[in-house]
């Protein structure tokens, strides 16, 4: 069983394996480590990863990227409405209000969620590490941006489940960074904190994030972010040439999706270069609008002047982490910096600035997310054995716990977890009660997304005491490894009368300690593995678990169910064109291999000139089949024309053989024929 960490960029994913010898970021089939998030569809099958990408320009229509930032969302979210003016594919709401790509895809018109998009990406990475493994994988970790709210959360588990893989844990992907960084410098960690600040600057984000270490353990800190990234510079430099050819060459580069990608594509090869090299470099675009070859050029400053409000954002977002965090400069170890922007030498110049540090690139900047998550996947997975290292990650957002009132008693409500609070982490509410009721929990502040409530819990059967009181119901309010804050259980503490006196005692001093607002108290807490609560409470009464029943984001069991189905679907017929494929090469291969060796080639004389030059013309006539009538038949009927052949040459091969075997036997029977 392997035990595997995704990096599931907006741009390309990583997947990064954990081994007995150490934590190895895995090649795909065009041996390259980054695979495109790029899905795309023809008539026969789904194409996906490298391959999708590089099909691009010419299938427009039924390539899709960008995705990633649209998980969890509904098609009429501005959020959405922004990011798609940038995805150049056709994407309709559909009939629940949710995002739809339509592409053409086995000769029809479909539509996929960003979620059955990712799913798809999934199940490429999956195969990708099974491939270089030469196993199943089972278990994951799947990186997540620091940002991703609830919704966006649990979108993301759904397309994990449709593709199959078993997540042990959703880890934000600075933590992911700062345990790839923690795990190996262990020694250099020691009882008094070591703060490191950790930068991950990629193609639609900028996360920043502040982390601790101690000998065997990490602590984030605080975290701030932008959603800018890579492609934002782009844009601005995008929108410089389209004005230039615009006046220059009289064409619009914005009314072609075609012209406007290619645009983007030479652009970003651009930027990277300006990166490494500060004098002016040319763009060429050949054939780019009505045959029009373009040419013009850019120097590493002038693309820091077009791109000044990014990078304006991007050192506000610098500075806020210094405040966010507390930390004092002095307090800061080293800046360690990864994802592919932050090789932009004017962030690189600004981190400096911020923090006074240089920019620090221990990490590979491209695989340390990857990497990372395989190292948080492997202390958690039985199935390889590693050292010990304790994440402790945080909550980015402050969160509010609301119930409704009850007779007399008005709704109540309290921050049960304040922003940057320890996660995981569960905390016991208590509230009392009569008769069921619904408990809301949301986020307590600004979220990047429509809707600040996280769910809506009714807890069932709570009755009163038999004097028809209230009696004390313990909700666990959770944030679980995943980040997903719940509660994960309800409880009627029914006293007994005896016990009833004592308890009240306990419950006063404890409550002197513990926040208390309308009525309910917020009290027993722990971090993951201490004990919850104090035994002295659970003795006070018996304690009934309660149902509870939820309504939160997330597809429903049935839609999950049926996606799932739907993926095994599309893998098996993935799967069939393959071998379709494969059986069609491997006739052709068949075809010139032997074609070769009969006329001129090592079984020229092993076979009667007869013989060969008709199986000679089976074989022309085969090649021409193959190129008209059956181009596009069933894999048996590839696979019969093969056999059939193979009946006609194994006995010329087995001759030829016979001979290698023994030569002079077979020279003296030629001599006795
Ligand atoms: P995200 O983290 O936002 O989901 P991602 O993980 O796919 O996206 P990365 O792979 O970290 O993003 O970074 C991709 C971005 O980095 C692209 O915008 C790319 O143009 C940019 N990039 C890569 N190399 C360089 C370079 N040498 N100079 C400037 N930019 C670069
Ligand atoms: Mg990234």
């Amino acid at each position: 069983m392997s035990v595997i960490g995704i990096d599931f960029g907006n741009e390309s994913c990583y997947v990064a394996a954990a081994r007995s010898g150490g934590i190895e970021t895995l090649a795909n089939d065009y041996s390259l480590r980054a695979t495109p998030s790029v899905v795309a569809f023809d008539g026969k099958k789904r194409i996906i990863g490298v391959a999708a990408k590089n099909q691009q320009v010419t299938n427009m229509k039924n390539t899709v990227s960008g995705f990633k930032r649209l998980l969890g969302r509904k098609f009429n979210d501005p959020h959405v409405q922004h990011e798609l003016t940038s995805i150049p594919a056709r994407v309709e709401a559909r009939g629940d209000g949710s995002i739809g790509f339509k592409v053409n895809y086995l000769e029809e018109d479909q539509h996929f969620s960003p979620e059955q998009l990712t799913a798809m990406l999934f199940t490429k990475l999956k195969e990708t590490s099974a491939a270089a493994m030469q196993t199943q994988v089972n278990d994951c970790v799947i990186a997540c941006p620091i940002f991703f709210t609830n919704a966006e959360r649990r979108a993301l588990l759904d397309a994990a489940q449709i593709a199959g893989l078993n997540v042990l844990r959703l880890l934000n992907e600075t933590t992911a960074t700062a345990l790839a960084y923690g795990f190996y410098k262990n020694d250099l960690f020691e009882e008094k904190p070591k703060n490191v600040i950790f930068i991950d600057f990629g193609h639609s984000a900028l996360q920043v994030s502040a982390c601790s270490f101690t000998k065997g353990k990490l602590k984030m800190l605080a975290s701030t972010w932008d959603q800018i990234g890579g492609r934002d510079f782009d844009l601005a430099v995008a929108e410089f040439f389209a004005k230039e050819f615009q006046e220059r060459y009289k064409i619009n580069a914005k009314t072609n999706a075609r012209a406007n990608l290619r645009l983007l594509t030479e652009i970003e090869k651009l930027k990277k270069q300006m990166s490494a090299n500060s004098t002016k470099l040319p763009l060429n675009i050949e054939c780019f609008l009505e045959d029009i070859d373009v040419s013009s050029s850019m120097q590493r400053s002038q693309m820091e002047e077009l791109c000044a409000p990014v990078l304006q954002r991007v050192e506000q977002t610098f500075k806020r982490l210094l405040a966010e965090s507390k930390l004092q400069l002095d307090d800061i170890h080293s800046v360690e910096i990864v994802g592919g922007s932050s090789r932009i030498p004017s962030v690189k110049q600004l981190i400096e600035q911020v923090f006074n540090k240089p920019a620090s690139t221990t990490l590979n900047q491209d695989e340390a997310v990857s990497r990372g998550a395989a190292l948080q996947c492997a202390i958690m997975s039985p199935a390889v054995r590693v050292r010990e290292f304790g994440v402790t990650d945080i909550q980015n957002y402050a969160v509010k716990v609301l119930w409704d009132s009850e007779g007399s008693a008005g709704p109540g409500e309290i921050e049960i977890f304040p922003q940057f609070h320890a996660s995981p982490f569960s905390r016991l509410l208590t509230i009392n009660r009569k008769g069921p009721f619904n408990v809301s929990i949301v986020y307590g502040q600004q979220v990047p997304y429509p809707d600040q409530t996280i769910g809506v819990w009714k807890v069932k059967d709570v009755k009163p005491n038999e004097r028809g009181e209230g009696q004390e119901v313990k909700l666990k309010v959770r944030i679980n490894n995943n980040g997903i804050v719940l509660i994960s259980s309800a409880t009627l503490v029914e006293k007994k009368e005896a016990e009833e006196a004592a308890a009240a005692e306990q419950a006063a001093s404890e409550e002197k300690s513990s926040e208390q607002a309308g009525g309910a108290s917020n009290s027993g807490e722990s971090a993951d593995g201490q004990q919850e609560g104090s035994d002295k409470k659970k003795k006070a009464g018996k304690a009934t678990e309660l149902p509870l029943e939820v309504s939160t984001h997330g597809f429903s069991p049935v839609d999950l169910s049926n996606y799932t189905q739907q993926e095994a679907k599309m893998i098996g017929s993935d799967q069939k064109e393959t071998e379709r494929i494969d059986a069609r090469n491997a006739l052709e291969e068949f075809v010139y291999d032997m074609r070769n060796k009969l006329q001129g080639g090592s079984l020229e004389r092993f076979v009667l000139e007869s013989e060969r030059e008709a199986i000679v013309s089976q074989l022309n006539d085969l090649e021409n089949w193959l190129y008209e009538d059956g181009e596009n038949c069933e894999r048996e009927t590839y696979a019969n024309r093969l056999e059939a052949l193979h009946k006609k040459t194994d006995p010329i091969k087995q001759r030829a053989n016979d001979y290698d075997q023994c030569p002079a036997v077979f020279e003296e029977l030629k001599g006795s024929i």
